[in-house]
């Protein structure tokens, strides 16, 4: 009984009753084992997939007036328009369409509100000097966003359909996006879990949508040093957990220890693991530090490995290939690995920590002033008038080049 609880490769099983009324307490309680989840495997009874060709658009009668960029608030104003894709265990994923951008009806019981079958992507298009509309690895956030709904029991589907058909839908909704550098739209894959029923059990139907909301500079008048709090009475993901995926349940609980870093002057927390206090990620970004080695003095740039518990990050992943590509040369090691807050502590005491910064979509990189640990405060290397690090600030030309089409390079993907 218990084992039917785990992610089922066929989609034709149905749950048992009995099982449906399964309490939540027996259900965490499944023994823990190893298994690895291949997207094809949760999909292969999948009747259709993700069909582009099938697209309908209803385009909007009552336009928005487009908000005045300078004034743009994260995640505040969305677009004319949604992108939405049903699907249900008998037949698959349904005929894709573009809507007007409206509310979602579902039924109080319906399992995302209960049991968090919700998973999503954060990604932008962007508008190149021609006016050309570009995604920038969309195929990076589709194979994530498909390893994140086979671990929760929701259906995958065509990263390279899903593409095609966000790529129509920022095009669609191009004239939102602000042609100066830094502005972008901001995607919101999102797959929920609509099945009607209180029953624990693997959801009989779901729907895919994307929204989209103009956003402007994570930094309108330059870089902005932050202070972090290392948190240690509360952990953000562990082995064997879902830390590695973008499951909205992964995010609720890190509010309050945001919160609370907050309350003490932080802007964010930096997140350690273990009684050896690794370093994670900050906040909601992967973070990276630069130092120089103890013994050889040699440049490092380094971030925790992809052990489970931690997000694989767009933004990291292409960190890591510039830097391969770019400092390697120079003489930099390029590095993931388990790296602890001692290492970095003592790194800064001995006048080794060159910089450390935070990586992800919304601002690329993020750069660490201090971060306050066992009621120390260690200093990450920028003088007192410098608000980024050489690095942070190089990689955010690098990868802006790519975004912005300045540099045709395979990452950018026109619409
Ligand atoms: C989304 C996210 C990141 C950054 O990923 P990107 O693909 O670079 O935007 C890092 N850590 C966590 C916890 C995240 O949710």
């Amino acid at each position: 009984m218990l084992r039917q609880l785990l992610p089922r490769a066929g989609r034709a099983f149905r749950a048992p009753v009995a099982r449906q009324l399964l309490p939540l307490s027996l259900a965490a309680r499944q023994p823990a084992r190893c298994y690895s989840i291949k997207p094809e495997a949760a999909s292969s009874a999948k009747p259709l997939d993700v069909d582009p060709s099938r697209l309908s658009i209803t385009k909007t009668t009552s336009p928005k007036e487009l908000v005045d960029p300078a004034k743009l608030i994260f995640g505040r104003e969305f677009t004319d328009h949604m992108l939405t894709i049903e699907w249900t265990q008998q037949d698959g994923w349904l005929a894709p369409k573009i809507t007007p951008y409206q509310n979602l009806s579902l039924d109080p019981a319906t399992c995302v509100f209960h049991y968090a079958f919700e998973c999503f992507e954060g990604m932008k298009a962007y508008k190149d000097k021609n006016g050309q509309v570009r995604l920038f690895r969309p195929d990076k956030n589709m194979e994530r966003m498909n390893k994140s709904t086979a671990r929760i029991a929701l259906p995958t589907f065509s990263p390279t359909a899903v593409i095609d058909l966000i790529a129509q839908f920022a095009k669609l909704e191009s004239r939102f996006i602000p042609e100066e550098r830094g502005y972008s739209l901001y995607l919101r894959p999102t797959v929920i879990g609509t099945q009607k029923t209180l029953g624990v059990g693997p959801p009989g139907s779901a729907l895919l949508y994307v929204i989209a909301s103009p956003v402007g500079p994570y930094y309108p008048t330059g870089f902005k040093a932050v202070s972090l709090e290392a948190t240690d009475y509360a952990v953000r993901a562990w082995p064997g957990g879902v830390g590695d995926k973008k499951l909205g349940a992964n995010y609720a609980p890190c509010i309050v220890p945001q919160m609370e870093a907050a309350s003490r002057g932080f802007q964010q927390n930096l997140w350690l693991f273990g009684e050896q206090e690794y370093v994670t990620e900050v906040g909601t970004m992967n973070m990276f530090v630069a130092m120089k080695n103890k013994e050889t003095g040699q440049k490092e740039l380094l971030t925790a490995p992809l052990d489970g518990t931690i997000l694989p990050g767009v933004t990291r992943d292409s960190i890591l290939a510039l830097a391969r590509e770019k400092l390697a040369p120079e003489g930099w090691m390029i590095s993931e690995r388990k790296y602890t807050m001692k290492e970095v502590a003592e790194a800064s005491k001995e006048g080794r920590l060159m910089e450390a910064f935070g990586a992800g979509t919304a601002a690329i990189v993020s750069p660490v002033r201090t971060i306050s640990w066992k009621g120390e405060a260690v200093d990450c290397g920028l003088s007192e008038h410098e608000e980024s690090g050489e690095i942070a600030l190089r990689m955010k030309g690098w990868i802006e080049a790519r975004q912005y089409g300045d540099e045709e390079h395979e990452w950018s993907h026109v619409c």
